[in-house]
C-alpha cells in the first residue's frame, strides 16, 4: 500500500511535463501559387479539415496521387474535398514526398487563387531546425557555431511564429527568411547541435527578438536601425566590429558593369542621367556602408541610398553595401566587404571563432552583446511549448 502511493505520487510529478506539453510546431511554406503537387505517402497518413479538426479520411499509404487547386475545391486524385484548405496529416517520425522532395509532419494546401494554391510544412520547431540548419551552414562546421546558429534560427524562427500567429505561414524555405531542404538535410551534427540547445533562445528585455544573420558582414555587422523601420534602437543589434570573419569566404567581393548595363539597371534614372561619368559616395554609416551617393550623368545628376542603388544593381551583383565604385577603362568596376545586410549573426564570422575554440555563449554574446539566453517556454504565446 505505501509503495503503491509512492507510485501515485511519482506518476503525478512526472505527468505535467509528458501529457500537457505539447510540441511546438513551425509552418513553413514550401511553394505558392502552384496549380498540382504530386504527393507520395509511404506510411499511414489522413486528411483534416482545418476548420473543424475533423478527420475525413484515412490511408494507409498512396504510392503516389496528384492533389490539385480546382474550381470547387482541392482535388486529391479522384477525391472531391469540396475544400479550399486541407491538411494531410501524417506521424512525425515518417515523411512524405512533395514533387520528389521528402517532409515531415503535415502538409496543409490553401487555395490563392480559382487554380492556385500553397503549400505548408508543418512539422515540430526541432525536427524543422535539423534540416533547416544544415539549409543554412555546413553540417561539416565545428559544433560550437552550429550550436549558436540553432540557438540564432530558433529565435528568429520563434519571433515570427509569434508575430505571425494570424497568418497561413511562419517562414518561407528560400533565403526572404530562412532555407530549408526538408528530411534530405538532416545530419548527425545539425540533430546534436539543435538537441544540445533545446529550446533555448535569445531575448531583450523578456522579449523574442529578430536574430536575423547572414553569410559575412566584411569586418563590422550592422546596426538594425539602419535598416529597418524601428521605434527604438535594439541594443543587440546595434552592430560589433568583427574581425572574425576576415579572409573567409565573401569577405571580399569584386564584380563589373560595362555603362550601358549600369545605364539600364538603373532604369527611370538611368535614362535621365544619360551616360554615368562619376559614382561619388556622399555618406557611410558607422559600419561602413554606403548611406547616399550621387551619380553623375552626362545629361543629369542623381543623389539616391546605398540601399536603393543595391537594389537597383541587384542584391548578388552588389553583395553588400560596404563597396567603392571605379571607372577603369570602359567598366564600372565595383569592389566591396561581406555579402548580405549584415545585420546581425555573421555565419563565417562565428565559423571563425569556433576555429579559435570558442564556444557557443562568447559567440551569441559577441554578435548580440547584452542578449539573454533562456528557454522558449514561458514566454508570451509558448506557455506550454516543449
Ligand atoms: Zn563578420
Amino acid at each position: 500500500m505505501r509503495w503503491g502511493k509512492w507510485i501515485v505520487f511519482l506518476a503525478l510529478l512526472f505527468l505535467p511535463t509528458t501529457v500537457f506539453a505539447q510540441e511546438q510546431l513551425v509552418r513553413v511554406r514550401i511553394l505558392q501559387n502552384v496549380p498540382s503537387v504530386r504527393l507520395t505517402f509511404s506510411e499511414p497518413f489522413h486528411l483534416e479539415d482545418p476548420k473543424t479538426g475533423k478527420i475525413l479520411r484515412e490511408w494507409k499509404s498512396l504510392p503516389w496521387v496528384e492533389v490539385v487547386a480546382g474550381e470547387e475545391g482541392i482535388r486529391i486524385g479522384q477525391l472531391k474535398t469540396n475544400l479550399s484548405a486541407i491538411i494531410l496529416q501524417t506521424d512525425t517520425d515518417s515523411y512524405f514526398r512533395v514533387n520528389s522532395q521528402p517532409y515531415r509532419g503535415a502538409l496543409i494546401l490553401m487555395k490563392t487563387a480559382p487554380d492556385r494554391m500553397m503549400v505548408i510544412n508543418r512539422l515540430p520547431l526541432e525536427r524543422y531546425l535539423v534540416g533547416a540548419l544544415t539549409s543554412e551552414t555546413s553540417s561539416t562546421w565545428p559544433i560550437e557555431v552550429l550550436k549558436a546558429h540553432a540557438v540564432v534560427s530558433r529565435t528568429m524562427v520563434a519571433h515570427r511564429i509569434w508575430l505571425r500567429k494570424d497568418q497561413p505561414f511562419d517562414v518561407t524555405a528560400d533565403t526572404s527568411t530562412h532555407l530549408y531542404y526538408g528530411v534530405l538535410a538532416e545530419r548527425p551534427n545539425t540533430q546534436l547541435a539543435v538537441r544540445q540547445t533545446l529550446g533555448q533562445v535569445l531575448t531583450w528585455e523578456d522579449e523574442l527578438f529578430s536574430t536575423t544573420f547572414h553569410a559575412n558582414c566584411g569586418g563590422h555587422t550592422e546596426d538594425a536601425f539602419e535598416l529597418w523601420e524601428m521605434k527604438k534602437k535594439l541594443p543587440p543589434l546595434e552592430g560589433v566590429e568583427d574581425p572574425y570573419c576576415r579572409g573567409f569566404k565573401h569577405y571580399t567581393w569584386e564584380t563589373s558593369m560595362t555603362p550601358a548595363e549600369l545605364m539600364a539597371a538603373l532604369k527611370e534614372d538611368g535614362a535621365r542621367l544619360g551616360a554615368v561619368k562619376a559614382i561619388q559616395i556622399l555618406e557611410k554609416n558607422r559600419s561602413g556602408r554606403v548611406r547616399s551617393l550621387r551619380i553623375e550623368g552626362t545629361q543629369s545628376n542623381v543623389v539616391m541610398t546605398g540601399e536603393k542603388f543595391r537594389d537597383l544593381l541587384g542584391f548578388n551583383h552588389l553583395r553588400s553595401l560596404n563597396f567603392t565604385a571605379v571607372l577603369l577603362a570602359d567598366k564600372w568596376v565595383f569592389k566591396g566587404f561581406g555579402w548580405g545586410h549584415g545585420v546581425g549573426f555573421c555565419q563565417w564570422g562565428g565559423y571563425g571563432m569556433a576555429m579559435k575554440g570558442m564556444k557557443m555563449d562568447p559567440i551569441l554574446q559577441h554578435y548580440f552583446p547584452g542578449a539573454k539566453k533562456r528557454s522558449l517556454k514561458g514566454l508570451p504565446g509558448f506557455e506550454t511549448a516543449y
